[in-house]
C-alpha cells in the first residue's frame, strides 16, 4: 500500500555523510524538512538538514526520539544494526526495509539471496572454520577474501594469491566470518543504478562505466559504451532483484563483465551510490530526487538523459599540495563542481565531485580527466 508524505512533511536521513547531503539537497528543493541523525556533528548531512542530532547509533533512546519526529526515514549506509532499525520501524515507515539492510548488509546472506534468485554472481564459499578456508582456497584461489559484513570500498578486503597465501590473508581480517570470491578477470566494471517507487513502477539509469582506484571508485561514464544486449541484461538483472526485495527507493547493483561478455553481480548498494552522481547533472531527474520520491510515495521522475556524461571523484589526495586550483577547473563552461562540506582532506577521502556533459561519453570523460590534472596543479 502506497503512503504518501507531501512535500512539506518531514524526512529523516540515518548517516550524515554526502550521499545524505544530496538526497537532503534533492529533498529541500522538493520542500521537504530533514532531519539527520549521526554520531558527529557539523556534518555534510547537518550543514544542509533543519536538524542535526548528534547521537550514537546504539543510543535507542535517542533513534526512538528521532523516529519519532519524522514521516519516514532512510539510510545513506547499509550497515546499520538491527536493533536500530526496529528501533525505528516502531516509530516510523522505513524505506528501504529492515529486511532488505539485513540482507545486503553481509556478502554471505547478499550473495546466497541473489543464487536463490537465479541472478549469476562471483563463485565464492562460506568462510567460518579453517577447514572452510582451505576447501575455497584449494578451488578458488587465486581470489578475494572479504568479510562477511561491514564492508566498503575495498575495506576488510585481501587478496588471496594461492592456496599457501589463504591463512595469513584470514589473519589479516581477523578470522572474521567472510566469504572467499573467486577473481575475476573481468574486462570492465559497470553498475546500474534504479529506482522502485511504492507503487511498483521502477527507473533505470546506466549501465554506467566504472574505473576503480585502490579499490575506490574513481571515474564513472554514462552512456558506459556497452552493447545493447548486456544493457538490457543488466537492467533486467536489477529489475529481478528489486522486485524480489520489494524494494522501494534508489539501488545500485555493481556489476563485472567478463571476457567471456556475461554479466556477474559484485555487490549491491540498498541507496543511491557513487557511479549515480552524474545523474544529478546529466539526467532529468537524479538518483537523490529518485530516492526522496520513491520513499515519500510521489511518481518517480524521468530518468531520461540529457547530454553524455562523466563523474571524477575528488579524493582529499587533491588537497595534497594545498587548495586545489578552482578557478581554472570553474572555467570550464561543461563542469559541474559538488563539494561535501567536509573540513579535512585526507587521503582517499571523498571531499567532492566533478561532473563533465559533453557530446561523447568518450570527450566527456576525457574532460572529466584533465579537469582533475588542472585542480591538482595548484603549485
Ligand atoms: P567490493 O567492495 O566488493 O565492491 O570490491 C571493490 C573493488 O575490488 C571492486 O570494484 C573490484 O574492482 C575489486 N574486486 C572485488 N572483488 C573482486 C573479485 N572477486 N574479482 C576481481 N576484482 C574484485
Amino acid at each position: 500500500m502506497s503512503h504518501c508524505v507531501l512535500p512539506g512533511g518531514t524526512l529523516g536521513v540515518l548517516g550524515s555523510g554526502q550521499l545524505g547531503r544530496m538526497f537532503a539537497i534533492a529533498a529541500r528543493r522538493l520542500g521537504y524538512r530533514i532531519h539527520v541523525l549521526s554520531p558527529e556533528s557539523d556534518t555534510p548531512t547537518g550543514q544542509v538538514a533543519d536538524k542535526e542530532i548528534q547521537a550514537s547509533y546504539q543510543d535507542l533512546k535517542a533513534v526512538e526520539d528521532f523516529a519519532a519526529e519524522v514521516d519516514v526515514v532512510t539510510f545513506e549506509f547499509e550497515n546499520v544494526d538491527s536493533q536500530t532499525v526496529e528501533a525505528i520501524e516502531r516509530n516510523t515507515r522505513v524505506h528501504p526495509a529492515g529486511r532488505v539492510l539485513h540482507t545486503t548488509q553481509h556478502r554471505l546472506r547478499e550473495k546466497n539471496f541473489l543464487q536463490s534468485i537465479s541472478v549469476p554472481v562471483t563463485p565464492f564459499a562460506a568462510i567460518r572454520s579453517q577447514e572452510d578456508l582451505e576447501n575455497a582456497a584449494s578451488t578458488h584461489a587465486p581470489g578475494v577474501l572479504k568479510t562477511a559484513a561491514w564492508g566498503y570500498d575495498g575495506k576488510g578486503q585481501v587478496k588471496v594469491e594461492a592456496p599457501t597465501d589463504a591463512i595469513a590473508a584470514w589473519e589479516q581480517i581477523d578470522r572474521a566470518e567472510a566469504i572467499f570470491e573467486k577473481f575475476v578477470d573481468f574486462n570492465q566494471e559497470l553498475s546500474i543504478v534504479a529506482a522502485r517507487g511504492q507503487d511498483g513502477e521502477c527507473a533505470f539509469y546506466g549501465p554506467m562505466a566504472n574505473l576503480h582506484e585502490n579499490h575506490i571508485l574513481s571515474i564513472s561514464v554514462c552512456p558506459g559504451g556497452f552493447s545493447e544486449k548486456v544493457t538490457s541484461e543488466a537492467q533486467e538483472i536489477t529489475r529481478a532483484i528489486l522486485e524480489a526485495l520489494n524494494y522501494v527507493g534508489t539501488l545500485c547493483v555493481e556489476f563485472f563483465l567478463t571476457q567471456d561478455g556475461s554479466l556477474l553481480v559484485n555487490e549491491l548498494a540498498p541507496r543511491p551510490h557513487n557511479s549515480g552522481h552524474l545523474t544529478i547533472d546529466g539526467h532529468r531527474t537524479c538518483q537523490f530526487e529518485q530516492q526522496v520520491r520513491a520513499i515519500a510515495g510521489l511518481p518517480l521522475g524521468s530518468p531520461a538523459q540529457i547530454k553524455p556524461a562523466a563523474m571524477v571523484n575528488l579524493l582529499g589526495d587533491v588537497w595534497q599540495n594545498g587548495d586545489p586550483d578552482w578557478s581554472s577547473a570553474l572555467a570550464n563552461n561543461n563542469l559541474k563542481l559538488h563539494l561535501y562540506g567536509k573540513r579535512e582532506a585526507r587521503v582517499g577521502r571523498k571531499m567532492g565531485h566533478i561532473n563533465i556533459l559533453s557530446d561523447t561519453p568518450e570527450s566527456a570523460k576525457q574532460l572529466a580527466v584533465s579537469a582533475l590534472q588542472s585542480l591538482k596543479n595548484n603549485t
